[in-house]
Formats: structure tokens, sequence, C-alpha cells
């Protein structure tokens, strides 16, 4: 992935037509950022670039002359207006000129909302150059110019890419993937290394390319000197503080992640940030006034927030399309805890408008819990050290009712309050996380009022989840090291099915529980391998298998069975059931591939795919396999892209 070659190969296919042909590469635009601010860059050559396009000539003319500058009398020639000016404000005139033209004039529709997108770019420019002049940095408007920059790889993707941005943040909004995972899979390439390879491509100073390619990383692994690293943390911080003013890039939920040196590299206590944002606020005002652009008032954006706390808190928010809710599905996003759990507590918080979740971990060796994950998470750092509470300290109603695997109430009543205090909880209610009949760990929900038993009810389904997906993560961690994971496509591989279903045939014969068996063979896959590479072809097998991850229950079993066929088993599932997962499935990755159809030219994802139904009649799994291979078979006869089931054959 750091491969430069590779990199550069990757975002060429994720584009429409070369680099170099991009329009948004205006050589005046190139030329200016190029220029550096100091004795070397005269007045004559800032002005020489400007007047090599008439059109600009005019429009920075326009804004010189406007009423914010008030000059008396009317300026004519770009090198007046440099002298009258200075260097900085006349640059970043012709900049926005540039910019404004390029993008956000062309208009656009979709889920890409440009404007809202040019007011993000023109926020963290602004702030990361005030920033820059407050913590000392020698050319504050370098850092405008890779501020305005920064999310160039978005424009970029949604004007040239095969695969439009708008189109595929319509496809994510709820994967519960972090942003740039999803776009690696969608594009095989994040916008921040589109950015950061067109950047090359322009030949822009290095400092633009830099914050490009690491506005997102981990600053510390980048090896860059303290210097450089400071201005990638200021363009990131400036990122992250028009974030919480409700001025993200894209209309997501998501926070953008602050890399943990940024506090290390800037004294944060030092910056006034009332007095940053309000001059913010001035310069943004200003720009979009003059465009004659309205950009959402400060008081449309604080509603947006308002809608956006009202989606993550409300009681009855509607269930997902797939039928469940997203705090069923959150836990097997992902087979990391710090990813599944954080996401979890998110949508516990979303879906039934708890205000505070902490969830804690049991560590046996020390006969304690300990916190690992909280929401809001200042809930985790009360203390330098995560919260632990020793077991047999805890009140014996407690403990019991945690041992029945009951959920329990802790209402602020005198003896609850030491433990609430420790907790940092008003009213609480634990409930237990219990994986494979053990107590993994408890989840304790805080807010203002006593909680409804309908509601632990319901969270405590949430919480069963939950300890499922942690003991899979576990035995996830386990197998991994045991080589029992595909790595391509993270499901388990083929040398651990035919002991999973020896147990879930031994299982079932003792229960009589019954269960279902799926094959999903990819269409015509061969031919995604000879068309776009074979790269190509694995990328397409990652997406099958995490579509396939996103709508399965972590109780039940994915595996890859073969070269583009993967086996799933279904618990406690009859007929119509297996049959409306296998359709959910054939239908998702219908549509993924139709909004991949730039991606893949001609070539339409799908699958086929043959379900069975386990029989105590012939319980052997090798004749489930079989049966369900001859109905993928019938599927791939009768024309493709369909579910076939064993039991009408
Ligand atoms: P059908 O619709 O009949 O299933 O046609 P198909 O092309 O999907 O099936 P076929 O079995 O002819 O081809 C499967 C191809 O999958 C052949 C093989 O090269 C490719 N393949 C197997 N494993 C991998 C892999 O890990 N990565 C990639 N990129 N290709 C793989
Ligand atoms: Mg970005
Ligand atoms: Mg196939």
């Amino acid at each position: 992935m750091d491969d430069p070659e590779w990199t550069a190969r990757a975002v060429r296919t994720a584009l429409r037509g070369d680099v170099s042909e991009l329009p948004p590469a205006p050589a005046a635009a190139v030329k200016l950022l190029r220029l550096t601010n100091d004795e070397s860059s005269d007045i004559a050559a800032i002005s020489r670039v400007i007047e090599t396009e008439p059109a600009l000539t005019a429009k920075v003319l326009q804004v010189v002359n406007s009423a914010f500058y008030g000059f008396p009398r009317r300026i004519r020639s770009i090198s007046r207006a440099v002298t009258l000016l200075g260097f900085s404000a006349v640059r970043q005139a012709a900049l926005h000129a540039l910019f404004f033209e390029g993008m956000v004039g062309r208009g656009g529709q979709g889920g890409f909302d440009r404007v809202y997108f040019w007011q993000h770019c023109l926020l963290v420019a602004i702030l990361s150059r005030s920033i820059g002049e407050r913590v000392g940095h020698p050319d504050p408007d370098a850092l405008y110019a890779a501020g305005l920059l920064h999310d160039l790889g978005k424009v970029i993707l949604e004007s040239h890419g095969r695969v439009r941005y708008s189109d595929f943040l319509a496809a994510v909004t709820n994967s519960g993937n972090p942003i740039r995972d999803d776009e690696q899979t969608f594009f095989g390439v994040s916008h921040d290394q589109v950015g950061a390879v067109v950047c090359a491509d322009w030949d822009l100073p290095e400092l633009i390319c830099r914050v490009q390619s690491l506005h997102h990383c981990a600053i510390a692994d980048s090896g860059l000197d303290v210097e450089r690293a400071r201005e990638v943390a200021i363009v990131s911080l400036a990122d992250f503080i028009a974030w919480t003013q409700g001025i993200g890039s894209v209309d997501l939920v998501g926070c953008p992640l602050l890399a943990p040196e940024v506090p290390a590299l800037i004294a944060l206590d030092q910056l006034d940030l009332a007095e940053l944002l309000a001059q913010a606020d001035r310069e943004v005002g200003e720009i979009g006034g003059f465009y004659g652009v309205r950009f959402p008032s400060v008081m449309q954006l604080r509603a947006n927030m308002v809608n956006t706390a009202i989606g993550l808190c409300r009681h009855d928010a509607p269930p997902l399309p797939h039928g469940g809710r997203s705090s069923h599905t959150a836990p097997h996003h992902s087979l990391e805890p710090d990813e599944f759990i954080p996401s979890t507590l998110e949508a516990l918080r979303a879906e039934f408008g708890i205000d505070q979740l902490l969830m804690m971990q049991i560590k046996a060796r020390r006969r304690s819990l300990v916190t690992t994950h909280a929401l809001p998470r200042a809930l985790l750092m009360r203390e330098a050290e995560p919260i632990e509470l020793s077991i047999p300290m805890l009140s014996g109603d407690l403990v019991r009712a945690l041992r029945a695997r009951q959920p329990v109430l802790v209402p602020n009543t005198p003896e609850n309050l030491p433990l609430l205090d420790r907790l940092g909880l008003k009213q609480a209610a634990a409930v237990p996380v219990l994986g494979n009949g053990r107590i993994l760990g408890v989840l304790w929900l805080g807010g203002e009022q006593p909680f409804p038993l309908r509601l632990l009810e319901e969270v405590g389904l949430v919480a069963g989840e939950l300890g499922i997906a942690i003991e899979r993560s576990q035995t996830f961690a386990r197998e991994r090291t045991r080589a029992q994971i595909d790595a391509l496509t993270l499901l388990h591989n083929r040398s651990v099915i035919d002991e999973y279903l020896d147990s879930t045939f031994a299982q079932s014969a003792e229960s009589g529980r019954g269960f279902a068996l799926g094959l999903l063979d990819i269409d015509r896959f061969k031919d995604f391998n000879d068309r776009f590479g074979h790269q190509t072809g694995d990328d397409v097998l990652r997406i099958v298998a995490d579509t396939m991850r996103g709508l399965t229950r972590p109780s039940d079993f994915l595996a890859r069975y073969g070269g583009e066929e993967f086996l799933f088993v279904l618990h406690d599932t009859g007929g119509s059931g297996a049959l409306n997962y296998a359709e959910r499935i054939r239908h998702q990755i219908e549509r993924r591939g139709q909004l991949l159809g730039e991606r893949f030219p001609g070539h339409a994802l799908t699958a086929s795919i043959g379900v069975a139904l386990y029989d105590s009649a012939q319980a052997s799994p090798k004749a489930l396999i079989a049966a369900a291979d001859r109905a993928l078979y019938r599927a791939k006869e009768t024309g493709r892209n369909r579910v076939v089931a064993a039991w009408m054959e």
C-alpha cells in the first residue's frame, strides 16, 4: 500500500481518464501555489501569473474593488492591487477565484453538496493559517493553501472517479466502517492517496503534498521532523475543529480521527479558540458574500447538529431496511473489539437514546472489571488509569443479578452513591455481556432518569450479540495465529469448515434445532480477473465478503469455501428465513455492482446462491453441502444472479 508506484497505478484505475488531463488543474493555480511569499517572488511575478488568464484578472480586480476593501478609487491593474493589498491577499483572492470556478461553480448533484464542502475547505484553510500564525509558523499562507486543498481527493473522485463520490457516500451511510476503509474497498484507494498523487503530478509544493497524504494518518509513523509534523498537525486540527462546528467535509455522522500527537505538537491552551472561530466566521462570510454563495448560517449549522443529535438519540429510531436494528448488527461489522465495541455503543445511543455507556470487561485473574470503552469518551478519561472495580467489593445484589445473567437497575440511592460516583454516572443500569454462557463483561448505562425495564431487555439482546462478537474476536485472534483465517477476506478458511460442520451437526442432532447452509459463487468472476487484473479480482472478493459479513449475525458462520465461493451457516433458521437472508445478500451484491459499474465497465457484479436445510434424516455435512451445491448449479444454469432452494427442486 505504501509503494508509490502501486498507489499511482491504483489512483489511475480509480479515475476516468488520465490525472494530467484533469480540468481542475488550471496552470495559473499551480503557478500561484508554487510562488512563495518572500523577496524572490516580487510584485511582477504574481502579476504575471494572474495576467496570463484574463478571466482571472477580471475576478481578482472585482475582489479588490469590492466593498470589503473599500478603496476610494478604482484599482485597474494587478500590480497596483498587489502594492496596495499585499502579496498574500491577492494570491488568496486568485486561488479562490480558481477554486470556485473549478469546483463549486460547476454545480453538483447527489449526496456531495459542493457548497457545504467548499465552506468546509475554506474554514479549514482559514483556521490552518490562524493556528499557524499563533504558533509562529514562518509561512501561514502556505498552510492556508494546504488547508484549502486538503480534501482535493474527494473533489477529484466526485468529478472524475469511475464511481462518483456522492454515490459512494450514499452506499456507505450505514456501513459502520471507517470511511477511509470503505473508500479503499470501493475505489481501491482512499481520498488522501488520490489527492497526494494528483498534487505530486501537478508538481505542487511539498507542504501541500505532505498534508494531502498524511492528514488522516498517525503522524508519529510518518518519520517527519517536528516542524513538518506540526504543519500536518495544524491542518488535521483545523479539520477537526471544522467538524465540531457542524462543518465536516461530507455530511456523515462519523467523527474525523484526531492523531494523538496533535496536542503534543500544538500548545492547544495557547490558542484562543473563541477568537479563532470568530475570525474564521467573519472571513468565511465575507468570501461567500463576495461570490454570491449563501453558506448555511451559523443557526442553520446549529440546527443541523440538533438534527444529527436527534437522529443519534431517538428512542424509536427507525429500524434498518434489513429488518434489524443497527445495534444488533454493529457488533459484527468488524473483528477488532476497538472498532466494533465503540460502534455498538454509538448504535445503542442512537437507537435507545442512552446518554452514557461504559463497557467493562472482566479481568479474571484480578477478579475485577476494567473499563475498556465509553461513550462519551470523556467518561473513560476521568482518571489517569481506566476505572477498575473489584468484584468482591460490589454489592451482593448486583453480583447475584449479573451471575443470574439479568440486567439490574442501580438507582441513585445512598448505598449506590459510591459506585455511581466512581463510574461518573447519575443513574445506572448494569447489563451483563455473556459469551458462551460466561460473563465477559458488564455494559453500564447512565442517564438522568431511571431506565424502564423494557429498555433493559432490549439492550440485553444487544449485549448478547456483543458477547458473541467479543468471544468471536478472541477466537479470531487465536485462529489467525493458527492460520485458520483467509488472509484476503478475513473469513474462516476451508480448513475450519469440516470441524465446524461436524460440531454443528452434533449439536443439532442433540437439540433437534434446525439450521440452513448455503453456498454463494460470484458470477463470471474469471472475467473480472482477465479484464481488470488479479488485484481488482481480490478487491471484488473483499467487497463480497464485506457485504456478507455486514448482513450476517455474529452467531452465524461465514467461510471462504474456495476461490470465489463462500459458505454460510445460519442457526435456528428455517426455509423462509434462509431464503430471505440469501436474497438480501444477492440483492446487496448486485447493488454494489451497479454502483461500481464505472470501475468495472461491462461487467455486472452478481452472485448465485444455493441453499439447503438441515434434515436429521440425512445428517451428514457432505450430503448437505452437496445439496446446496446442486441448488447453486441450478441457479447458474437458469441464468445466474439468483437464489435457488434445494428443497424446492
Ligand atoms: P461462473 O459464473 O460459472 O461461476 O463463472 P466464474 O468465472 O466465476 O467461475 P470459474 O470457476 O470459471 O472461475 C473462477 C476464477 O476465480 C478462476 C480463478 O482464477 C479465480 N480465482 C480463484 N481464487 C482467486 C483469488 O484469490 N483471487 C483472484 N483474483 N482470483 C481468484
Ligand atoms: Mg480528508
Ligand atoms: Mg463463479
